[in-house]
């Protein structure tokens, strides 16, 4: 597999434009059609032969889309191709204030959770920065025109949540690489304020995402209240406590000032009772956090049931009542089917790749 440009920054790009003997400004031409979400051989400004010689070593192309679906409700849902023939997806979620697009971080993942899709085949391999930032120029690209004209607003995605498939800090230096090209001016340039890494709780990484100091919101999925009843859905669980997570959290607010976020899906007999409701507001009471409840997609290779709307809402009324910032998560784009993973793997399943 070639390399793709999408993976340099700014500064990596207009060395490499330097050192193929071409002026200084054509790295910005070039940049732009690459945030435009263009092909290098659809860039009119560059000359033949420069599209030519970059094209021996580069992708013309990293991703291209493989299926769309459209909900009733206006979600759209992805699946995209890599050079190699991977497939990962995405999902658009269009809200009056913008454009959220949930990105994949991995193809695949190695993480385990028992609820989960996307690590039904484990892991295949990771996703480059450029290959991240890719499905997200691509869908830009296709909603040019949903765009306001005036101000300065010049893409239609303008929040990104890192919730697609994949760990993404199992897949660190890459993910950051993405963040900071994602957030950098002159290009796609979204807000890390407007962004949201999800991870499963790998404590050392989330000590060392605090670290880098940039504004994210970083939640976390629980999905349990103790150690050993989450071990059951969760293996992360058995390297890390939940008393160590909340440390994490608790250092990232130290760092960045940013509240953060769990994530809470609501599983049948195994974590929605009152004695769970109790257990959440024990741990979480008076933390600068926020609890987003989820109900469960389920999955037909896994035998784990989702609550009822009225279990729903009753446990997010409990916490609630016991002083918890909470929502539960409103369900979008059900008619197109899916958790995490679930078009992949069907489409794997169905077509045999
Ligand atoms: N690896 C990251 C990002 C994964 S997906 C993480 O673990 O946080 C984002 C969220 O969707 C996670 O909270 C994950 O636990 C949840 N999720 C995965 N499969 C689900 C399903 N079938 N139904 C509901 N939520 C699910």
């Amino acid at each position: 597999m070639k390399k793709i440009l999408q993976d340099l920054s700014y500064a990596e790009l207009e060395e490499k434009v330097l050192s193929l003997g071409e002026k200084k400004f054509r790295a910005k031409q070039l940049y732009e059609g690459l945030m435009q979400g263009k092909a290098i051989t659809a860039i009119t400004s560059l000359s033949k032969a420069f599209k030519e010689r970059l094209c021996e070593e580069y992708e013309d192309a990293p991703i291209r889309i493989k299926e769309k679906y459209v909900s009733l409700d206006g979600t759209e849902k992805y699946l995209f191709e890599y050079a190699d023939g991977n497939l990962v997806e995405g999902v658009l979620m269009k809200y009056k204030y913008g454009y959220t697009q949930c990105v994949s971080t991995q193809i695949g993942c190695r993480m385990g959770c028992k609820f989960c899709a996307s690590t039904l085949g484990g892991l295949v391999r990771n996703l480059t920065s450029g290959e991240i930032l890719s499905q997200i120029l691509l869908v830009n690209a296709l909603h040019k025109e949903d765009v306001p004209k005036q101000g300065a607003q010049t893409r239609a995605v303008t929040n990104v949540v890192l919730m697609g498939s994949g760990e993404p800090l199992d897949n660190y230096d890459e993910v950051l690489k993405f963040l900071k090209n994602v957030t950098a001016d002159g290009g796609v340039c979204i807000s890390a304020r407007n962004i949201s890494l999800s991870t499963c709780g790998i404590v050392p990484k989330m000590y060392r995402l605090a670290d880098e100091g940039i504004p994210l919101n970083l939640t976390v999925s629980l999905h349990a209240t103790d150690d050993e009843s989450r071990a059951r859905t969760m293996p992360i669980a058995k390297a890390y406590k939940i008393s160590e997570i909340l440390k994490a959290c608790e250092y990232y607010f130290k760092k960045t000032g940013r509240r953060y976020y769990f994530e809470y899906t609501l599983i049948e007999g195994e974590n929605c009772d009152e004695e769970h409701a109790r257990a959440l507001i024990d741990l979480l009471k008076g933390k600068p956090c926020h609890v987003n409840l989820i109900r469960l997609n389920e999955v037909k290779e896994r035998t784990l049931k989702s609550t009822d709307d009225k279990a729903a809402y009753r446990f997010l009324g409990m916490l609630e009542k016991g002083g918890l910032s909470a929502t539960l998560r409103r369900q979008i784009g059900v008619d197109i089917g899916g958790a995490c993973g679930q078009l992949r793997a069907s489409y794997i399943e169905k077509n045999g790749v």
